[in-house]
């Protein structure tokens, strides 16, 4: 079945009654045409005083791009209601899908006899999780306006791309790194060139946790 608000509201609402004893507050929920994710909960994190975050603003957005099994539907609203439930209650997990998450997930499938999966990676027909913890070479262009632009590339395509980014016009300035924050999960990886726009102001905290990367002759290497 093709996911409709209808259908996401009604599944929301049970399965806060039965798995999470209706300790989520509604939010709203939207669809989306994605292809590169079947399930996402969109947030907003604010760094705290004394360090840490905190989360809100949360929607739960569901693809309808594809026509899918209703338990898998199902499976992916659970997920992402997992990840609600950890965010919401401001819980810092290991990871992405850290340990809260899997003990949670695990929990869920054994009292409940669902699937959800660990990530979205396996599953045929599935694309990854958009807050999937992954690996990404990144480059940070700026551009002669001011404007900055990432740039996520796969790591077979590195060297190749390290070198043909200064032709792209109007670029300036280029500097590459490595993270793991699924801030990157968002943009395609690029096998040709391609430079997407972003606010600086995102930008900035991913960054500071990122690690630069500097290339020695054939070494692509952490500095
Ligand atoms: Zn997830």
């Amino acid at each position: 079945m093709i996911a409709t608000i209808d259908f996401i509201e009604r599944k929301f609402t049970e399965f806060n009654r039965i798995i999470f004893n209706g300790s989520l507050k509604p939010l709203p929920f939207r669809l989306s045409n994605a292809r590169t994710f079947l399930g996402q909960l969109r947030y907003t994190r604010k760094r705290k005083l004394f360090g840490g975050w905190k989360y809100s603003d949360f929607v739960l957005v569901i693809s309808k791009r594809k026509d899918l099994d209703e338990t898998l539907l199902e499976d992916t609203i659970i997920h992402e209601m997992i990840h609600y439930y950890i965010l919401s209650n401001q819980l810092t997990d290991s990871s992405a899908h850290g340990k809260i998450f899997r003990g949670m997930q695990q929990d869920i499938n054994t009292r409940f006899g669902r699937k959800i999966a660990i990530s979205h990676r396996p599953a045929k027909g599935e694309l990854e999780n958009d807050t999937q913890t992954r690996v990404h070479y990144v480059c940070v262009s700026k551009f002669s306006d001011g404007r900055t632009g990432v740039t996520t590339v796969a790591r077979t395509r590195l060297f190749m791309l390290w070198d043909k980014i200064g032709d792209f016009p109007d670029v300036i300035q280029s500097k590459w790194y490595v993270s793991a924050d699924s801030f990157f999960n968002r943009f395609p990886r690029s096998i040709t060139l391609k430079i997407y726009r972003v606010s600086e102001s995102e930008l900035e905290p991913v960054l500071a946790k990122a690690k630069a990367l500097v290339r020695d002759g054939n070494v692509i290497r952490v500095k």
